[in-house]
């Protein structure tokens, strides 16, 4: 017998012109609007313990990344760094260009904005209230207008449903990369009606951007720590734009996804890495499955990618609605236990159907830590616990290392994307 519905949420199509759609969400799966969270502890950490970018935090990670990926992933990331730095260097002034239009109070400014998002090429588009308490601590203070444009870019289906291969990466990173041109443009015609427009490029996050997404009412923090949304599950690239355009803010959804991803757990059953976890814990503030960072990020640098988790989420695959009419219909997740939705290929050729997974030794989970200075002094006090004799030049040299590690991480940009 079919499930008892507690409510139907109506969301505009993909595109420009598709019709709505309707997402029914079971009685069984009903929790809150947007995310399990607490506001008292998001101030907290916020105040005490800001999160950093991710590239300023790990970057002994990130500069062994280089000298592992492969020589075909390799000159791939550097052609892609060198393609999203000037729209990086680009968004990064977009605050201070005054706006070439005056406001004109007639104008629907918020379906304006989300028109002009949608015909420049974003799937989803949502207002809310640009919440500092995210703000990556390097970027504080950079953040100029209290209004936050949530732009999301569906990446290419057929390459996702790949992953993990090369295929799959150039659909991720080139999401990146024409996101940030058209959100500079998007900018643009903000400016021509007559407000400020801050760009926040992809590689460059100013703050995590799920928080803001939920906020809009665009998805659902699934176990695979991405936002589920409803067109394209995680199948999507984030990005915001801040703006002192008068915009109505949207209202956060339930879509059923809290509860859906406890019965679900398909990413967590197929995470080669086994880096994501069963059960949710409180974090800064937040209710979640939290991602066992130190295991998924050699794998996605050993194997130039990943994406495994999000591929085989049947949100992704199916779209929502097909996957909560299933659930409504059957009480069962749609595609679970197929190797169409969990299987995955491999790098070196292997393929991994539904119940099988890659083992790895302990091996090959080591890595550097911290960010660049951290790992320098690490590998210094490593030697010396082991009795080793450290040289005069050889500190020298340290001394010198250690600086330039620092000058790295304080002005390093942005790619905050790697993940
Ligand atoms: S990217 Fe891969 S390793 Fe990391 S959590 Fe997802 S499935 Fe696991
Ligand atoms: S695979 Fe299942 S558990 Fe994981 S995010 Fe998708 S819906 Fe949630």
């Amino acid at each position: 017998m079919p499930k008892p519905i507690s409510h139907v949420v109506r969301r505009p199509g993909p595109r420009p012109g598709d019709p709505d759609v309707e997402i029914p969400v079971a009685e069984d799966l009903v929790t809150v609007p947007g995310h399990p969270v607490r506001e008292a502890d998001i101030s907290f950490y916020a105040r005490e313990e800001p999160l950093e970018q991710w590239h300023m935090e790990k970057g002994a990670d990130r500069d062994w990344a280089w000298t592992v990926y492969s020589d075909e992933f390799f000159d791939f990331r550097k052609a892609h760094e060198n393609t999203v730095k000037p729209l990086v260097a680009e968004s990064r002034k977009s605050a201070d260009v005054e706006p070439t239009g005056e406001p004109d109070e007639t104008v629907d400014v918020t379906e304006t904005i989300r028109a002009k998002a949608k015909e420049l090429g974003f799937g989803e588009v949502g207002f809310t209230r640009y919440d500092k308490r995210y703000t990556y601590k390097s970027k504080k203070g950079w953040v100029k207008f209290s209004n936050a444009i949530c732009l999301a870019w569906e990446q290419d289906y057929d390459a996702t449903q790949s992953t993990i291969s090369m295929a799959a990466e150039h659909a991720h990173y080139g999401a990146y990369e024409v996101m940030g041109e058209q959100g500079l443009r998007l900018g643009d015609f903000i400016r021509t009606l007559g407000y400020h427009a801050q760009v926040h490029n992809p590689n460059d996050a100013s703050a995590p951007t799920i928080p803001y997404f939920v906020n809009a009412g665009l998805g659902q923090l699934g176990a695979n720590g991405q936002l589920l949304m409803p067109h394209f599950g995680s199948r999507a690239r984030l990005m915001m734009i801040t703006t002192d355009a008068p915009v109505r803010h949207d209202e956060p959804v339930d879509y059923g996804i809290n509860k859906f991803c406890d019965k679900c757990q398909v990413c967590v059953q197929r995470c080669p890495a086994r880096a994501l976890v069963r059960e949710k814990v409180w974090w800064r503030g937040a209710l979640k499955n939290k991602v066992i960072y130190d295991r998924c990020r050699p794998l996605m640098v050993k194997m130039d990618g990943c994406g495994v988790c999000m591929k085989v989420c049947p949100v992704q695959k199916f779209g929502m609605k097909p996957v909560m009419e299933h659930y409504v219909e059957t009480g069962e997740v749609l595609g679970k236990g197929t190797d169409d939705l969990e299987g995955f290929p491999v790098p070196d050729g292997r393929y991994f159907g539904s119940g099988e997974l890659p083992q790895f030794d302990r091996e090959f989970f080591d890595f550097p830590h911290g960010t660049r200075e951290q790992w320098l002094f690490e590998q210094l006090k490593q030697r010396m616990d082991a009795g080793e004799e450290v040289t005069e030049e050889e500190l020298a040299e340290f001394a010198d290392q250690v600086k330039e590690a620092v000058g790295q991480t304080k002005k390093g940009w942005g790619s905050t994307t790697d993940d």
